[in-house]
C-alpha cells in the first residue's frame, strides 16, 4: 500500500518516542508498503517560538533569544544523540546552522521592533525544520534510506495569508512530481505546517497545520490511505481532557470530522479533511503509543449506528451577536447587507441562526472580531436597515455532531 503517515508533536517529543515512530515505519517498510512521512515540531516548540517572537518587539532586552536558542539546541541535540547516534556530526552541523539562522532573524525582530506576519511565519516554521532531519536520520540509523524536505520543496504552494494559508490546486501536480519518484526507494520525511507562495515566500497553514500538510501530500501522491498518528486511540466522542469517559469512534464520515474539527476538536486541523475528501482517500487516526488499536477510520460515508448523536465538541470564548429589527421581516436584501458589511470588515462568521419570524439574526464570531463586527453592524442600524445590535462576550459554542441527526425526529428534544 502507498501510505502517507503523519506524526504529531507528542509522537516525536523525545528520542525514545522517535524510536517508537521508527518501529512503526520499519514494520510497514518491511511489509512492502511505500511510505512518505509528514512530521510536526516537538511538542511545545511552536508555542515557545511564538511566545518569544511576539514578545521581542516590546521586550526590554534580548535575553529571551539566547535562552530560547539554548533550550532548543539542548533538547534537539539530546533527541538526535538518542535517536540517531551514528548521524550526530552531520545532522548536528545542519541543526547548528538552522539555529544560527533563527537567532539572526530573532535579533533582527528585536532591533527593528517589528514582527510582520511574514517574518513570524518564517520563525515559527523552525520547530518542524529542526525536528524533521532528526527523524530522517533515525530512519537511516535502522538501515532504511531517507531524505528530508521542507513543505515548500515537497511542492505545497499556498495562498499568501500568513499564519492561515490554504493550499493551491497546483500543489497536487508538484507533489506528485517531487515525492512520487522517491516512494518505494526511500522514506521521504517532510516538514509539516508550512508551504510557500508562488513567489517562494514561506507560509504556515495555521496551528495544528501538519494534519493539513499530511492530507495535501497524501492527496498529491494519491496515497491509498493517510494515517494521522497522535497520542490518543482515535477521534473520541468528546475532548478526553475534559470528559474522562469519552469513547473512541471507530468510523466517521469526512463531513462529521470536518464539523468536529471546525467546532474546536483539537485532534485535527479544520481544513485537513478537504484534500483527502477530494480524492476519496481513507484517513485513519491512530495512537503511536498503542499501535495495535484500530483507531478511527474516516471515509465518505461513516457507519450509521443506533446513536444519532455521535460526538460533542465546543469552542470556548466566542462572542454572540444578536441583530434584531421588525423591519427585517419579509424585506429582501437585509441578510445580504449584514453579511456584506461583515465580509468588508474581514469578520469571519462561525455560525448563523435566524428566527422563523425573520425579525432576529444571531451570529457567532471569534472574540477577536467582535468589536469590528458590532461597529460595522451599527452602521446598518443608523441606516435603519436593522433596529438593534447587541452582543455577549465569553460565550461557548457547543456542536452536536452525527450524520444520522439529519431527518431523525426528536433529536433536538
Ligand atoms: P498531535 O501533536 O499528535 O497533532 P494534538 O495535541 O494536536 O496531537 O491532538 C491530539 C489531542 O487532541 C489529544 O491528546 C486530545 O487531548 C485532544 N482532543 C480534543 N478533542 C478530541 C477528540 N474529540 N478526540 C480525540 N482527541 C481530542
Ligand atoms: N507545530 C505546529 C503547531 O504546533 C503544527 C502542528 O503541530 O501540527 O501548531
Ligand atoms: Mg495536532
Amino acid at each position: 500500500m502507498k501510505l502517507l503517515m503523519k506524526f504529531g508533536g507528542t509522537s516525536v517529543a523525545d528520542a525514545q518516542r522517535i524510536g517508537q515512530v521508527v518501529d512503526i515505519l520499519e514494520q510497514h517498510h518491511k511489509a512492502g508498503d511505500e511510505l512518505a512521512v509528514v512530521v510536526s515540531a516537538q511538542r511545545g516548540v511552536t508555542d515557545q517560538l511564538i511566545e518569544v517572537a511576539t514578545a521581542l518587539p516590546t521586550a526590554k532586552d534580548n535575553s529571551a533569544i539566547a535562552s530560547l536558542i539554548q533550550s532548543l539546541s539542548k533538547r534537539h541535540i539530546a533527541t538526535l544523540e538518542g535517536a540517531a547516534p551514528d548521524h550526530v556530526a552531520e545532522v548536528g552541523a545542519a541543526m547548528e546552522e538552522n539555529l544560527i539562522r533563527l537567532e539572526n532573524i530573532l535579533n533582527a525582530i528585536y532591533n527593528l521592533r517589528e514582527l510582520t506576519p511574514r517574518s513570524k511565519d518564517y520563525i515559527i516554521s523552525f520547530g518542524e525544520r529542526l525536528l524533521a532531519p532528526i527523524l530522517s536520520a533515525a530512519i537511516r540509523q535502522r538501515g532504511i534510506s531517507s531524505s528530508v524536505m521542507d513543505g515548500c520543496e515537497a511542492g505545497i504552494l499556498t495562498t499568501p495569508q500568513h499564519g492561515e494559508s490554504t493550499a493551491l490546486p497546483e500543489s497536487d501536480e508538484r507533489i506528485k512530481r517531487r515525492i512520487g519518484p522517491l516512494l518505494g526507494k526511500e522514506i521521504p520525511v517532510i516538514t509539516g505546517f508550512m508551504g510557500c507562495t508562488r513567489e517562494g515566500i514561506l507560509t504556515t497553514l495555521g496551528r495544528s497545520g501538519s494534519d493539513y500538510s499530511a492530507s495535501i501530500i497524501g492527496a498529491g501522491i494519491d496515497a491509498d490511505e493517510i494515517w494521522i498518528w497522535t497520542d490518543v486511540d482515535g477521534i473520541m466522542t468528546c475532548d478526553p481532557r475534559v470528559i474522562n469517559d469519552a469513547r473512541v469512534m471507530l468510523s466517521l464520515s469526512y463531513l462529521e470530522v470536518m464539523e468536529l474539527s471546525y467546532f474546536g476538536a483539537k485532534v485535527m486541523h479544520p481544513r485537513s479533511i478537504e484534500p483527502a475528501m477530494r480524492k476519496g482517500i481513507l484517513v485513519r487516526v491512530k495512537n503511536t503509543f498503542n499501535p495495535s488499536h484500530p483507531g478511527t477510520v474516516i471515509v465518505r460515508t461513516g457507519k450509521r449506528d443506533h446513536r444519532v448523536v455521535k460526538a460533542l465538541t465546543y469552542i470556548e470564548k466566542v462572542a454572540a451577536i444578536n441583530i434584531c429589527g421588525a423591519q427585517m421581516i419579509g424585506r429582501p436584501g437585509v441578510a445580504k447587507s449584514i453579511f456584506s458589511i461583515l465580509a468588508d470588515n474581514e469578520v469571519n462568521v462561525m455560525m448563523i441562526s435566524q428566527g422563523s419570524s425573520e425579525a432576529n439574526i444571531s451570529l457567532i464570531v471569534d472574540e477577536t472580531h467582535v468589536s469590528a463586527a458590532v461597529k460595522a453592524l451599527s452602521e446598518l442600524a443608523k441606516e435603519g436597515i436593522v433596529r438593534q445590535v447587541s452582543h455577549n462576550h465569553d460565550v461557548c459554542a457547543v456542536a452536536v455532531v452525527g450524520a444520522g441527526m439529519a431527518g431523525a425526529p426528536g433529536t433536538g428534544g
